[in-house]
């Protein structure tokens, strides 16, 4: 007897937030890959973000809650590795709020490896708009970001990483 949907189970989640960056939903991080409603529970695939970003098991726990408290039970939730989780699949309003927010939002190709090579590159202030900015850090307030500073508004700021 199933009392819900696969649509009612997103628009749950929906309301749960990044545990890193609260402005953004798990959804719009892109992070749900698939919900099946079985007839034992329900069925949700999982693509982890960033590999051993610890937000992951915060996010399985408030997964769980969040549907136990509407009286979903049997909830299996399932990691697929492949295909990898990128920076694309946040969603462009997600991006917005990043910016609102005071983060960079990720640039929007991740054919950009500038990470790996060692060389930076312009990366806007989410603050004033400048490209006047320069990276003080690999790791900002956690290692799925680095820490930039603006060189116009002098405001430190984080980027969101992509990969
Ligand atoms: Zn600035």
């Amino acid at each position: 007897m199933q009392t819900y949907t696969e649509q009612g189970i997103l628009d749950i989640l929906k309301e749960i937030p990044d545990p890193e960056i609260p402005v953004i939903s798990i959804v719009d991080l892109g992070v749900i890959r698939k919900i099946n409603i079985t007839n034992n529970g329900v069925d949700i695939d999982i693509t982890p973000t960033y590999s051993g970003c610890p937000a992951m098991k915060q996010m399985e726990d408030d997964i769980i809650s969040a549907l136990k408290q509407k009286g979903i039970e049997n909830i299996n939730l399932k990691m697929v590795y492949t295909p990898a989780w990128t920076t694309d699949w946040l969603s462009t309003d997600a991006k917005e709020r990043l910016r609102k927010y005071g983060i960079a939002p990720p640039q929007e190709s991740t054919t950009d490896k500038s990470f790996i090579t060692g060389k930076t590159k312009e990366i806007k202030c989410p603050r004033c708009g400048s490209l006047h900015t320069e990276m003080v850090s690999q790791f900002g307030s956690t290692a799925c970001k680095a820490l930039y500073k603006c060189k116009d508004c002098l405001e430190p700021f984080d980027y969101f990483k992509c990969i």
